[in-house]
Order: structure tokens, then C-alpha cells, then sequence
């Protein structure tokens, strides 16, 4: 979801966009999959601060991460414009 590589599920990780200590939760629009590379790199940051040092990442993010509840797309798009 983040560097855009096709990877075999088996390789994926499960990221909250919103991380659980920031009070995301488990539902489905707030889970995404990605690389472990960049689920290490995000670490417990969330999303649209990760996503706003990242511009290419930001791009996939918001192209494929359709399924991710829209005030947390629109995180990710607001935070880039700071
Ligand atoms: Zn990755």
C-alpha cells in the first residue's frame, strides 16, 4: 500500500492507518496490508504523518487504499497540505 511493490500475500503485513495506540481500531477501513519494510518504517506513526515525508508513498496510498474510511483519506490529504 505504501512503496506500491507486488509482493505474495504471504510476505504482507497488516498496518492500521490510524495506528491502535492512537486510537484506531480493527475495522475493516482502517487496515491496510503492506511490505514489512515500510510497516517497520511507519512504525506507530500514523498514516498521514508517515505519508506526508513520503509524496510517492502518499500517491499509492491514495490510489489504492480505496477501501479505507474517507475521513482517514482525507487525514492524509489535509496533512500533506500543511
Ligand atoms: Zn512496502
Amino acid at each position: 500500500m505504501y512503496c506500491g511493490v507486488v509482493y505474495p500475500v504471504t510476505e504482507l503485513t497488516v498496518d492500521h492507518v490510524q495506528p491502535r495506540v492512537r486510537g484506531g481500531d480493527h475495522s475493516d477501513g482502517n487496515l491496510v496490508t503492506c511490505c514489512r519494510a515500510c510497516n517497520a518504517a511507519k512504525g506507530g506513526e500514523a498514516a498521514w504523518s508517515f505519508l506526508s515525508r513520503n509524496p510517492q508513498m502518499r500517491a499509492n496510498f491514495l490510489k489504492y487504499a480505496t477501501g479505507v474510511w474517507p475521513r482517514l483519506r482525507r487525514a492524509v490529504i489535509e496533512a500533506a497540505q500543511d
